[in-house]
């Protein structure tokens, strides 16, 4: 693969916008999540992209200038921090390494399978063990971590924790806090099950715009270190590690289906983002809130998959 940056006079960019009106299409056939009640206020026909080179350069389409929350995406980042801040021993004691096929908050093999540890880190239970394994004294510690690693990530300063969001989901969580007291009592979870969550809450609630995900994206795809400041921020071995999660269990119960259709590693949330990189030369950023019954953006897996077909961008 030619690592060249992104000219704009690239036919293929030029194609862009093309293409990102024939994906928009797909938004009207999509769900906006409404079971955080306040993530169900965003646009439905939206559709935006940012493809970020290693220069900095890049190029947008569409809706790319709209905020929303990272939701499950924040789960990537939240495991490299905790496998710096833990190693890998401490980190997969508590939490699996495979897909459940099961729904993402799902609890159900917490009880079926011996031992009751949640199956992988992207999926709730996991990422309720993994925000309790966050270095710091006390929730505001973990989550002024958090929230400092990912701007450090994103190369913004601004990032920020969007509160309605926050409280809106710390309302209506009664799913998420009660697997969190399954998994204390399992003894998986240790400490407050209130002060976990927390944490949790507020990583989920990280207000980003397509070009954040692009540059923290880009850093995953340069294996840790971003290749514009020329600055590591994480150990290969772990981008290896999150990277192989967001291949096996980033995009819910349609990740064979992406893998096949896209080839890239990928995380999606359901406030509508999805973050994906072509390693060694993309981070991309891309936002859509309607769902697709699996959860993912509608209109932005399409938009993937036309992309990654047309350029061949899949790995596989
Ligand atoms: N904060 C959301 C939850 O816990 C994240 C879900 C997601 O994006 O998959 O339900």
């Amino acid at each position: 693969m030619d690592s060249t940056p992104i000219n704009e006079n690239d036919q293929w960019s030029q194609k862009l916008p093309e293409w990102l009106a024939a994906s928009k299409a797909l938004c009207s056939e999509g769900t906006v999540a409404s079971y955080i009640p306040e993530l169900s206020k965003a646009p439905q026909s939206a559709l935006g992209i940012h493809i970020m080179d290693q220069k900095g350069g890049g190029i947008t389409a569409g809706d790319c200038g709209l905020s929303f929350t990272m939701q499950s995406i924040s789960k990537v980042f939240t495991l490299l921090l905790a496998l710096m801040d833990n190693g890998e021993k401490i980190v997969f004691d508590k939490v699996g390494m495979e897909p459940t096929g099961d729904n993402f908050n799902s609890m159900l093999k917490l009880e079926l399978v011996q031992p009751g540890i949640p199956f992988n880190p992207l999926i709730n239970a996991g990422a309720i063990v993994i925000s309790s394994l966050i270095g710091g004294n006390g929730p505001e510690e973990k989550a002024e971590r958090t929230l400092q690693f990912f701007r450090k990530l994103a190369h913004n300063d601004k990032l920020q924790v969007d509160l309605d969001v926050y409280r809106s989901e710390a309302e209506s969580a009664d799913l998420n806090r009660s697997m969190a007291y399954f998994l204390r009592d399992n003894g998986v979870l240790t400490g407050k099950v209130n002060d976990v969550l927390d944490v949790y809450f507020r990583h989920c609630s990280i207000q980003v715009r397509c070009e954040d995900l692009a540059r923290m994206a880009l850093v995953l795809a340069f294996d840790g270190r971003d290749p514009i400041t020329g600055i590591r921020h994480i150990p290969r071995r772990y981008v290896q590690i999150a990277k192989t999660f967001m291949v096996t269990c980033g995009m819910y119960n349609a990740s064979g289906e992406f893998a096949i259709d896209v080839g890239l590693p990928a995380k999606s949330g359901v406030a509508g983002g999805i973050l994906t990189l072509v390693p060694g030369r993309y981070g991309i950023g891309v936002y859509g809130p309607a769902l697709n019954p699996k959860g993912n953006s509608i209109a932005g897996v399409h938009l993937l998959e036309t992309l990654s077909k047309e350029l061949d961008w899949s790995l596989f």
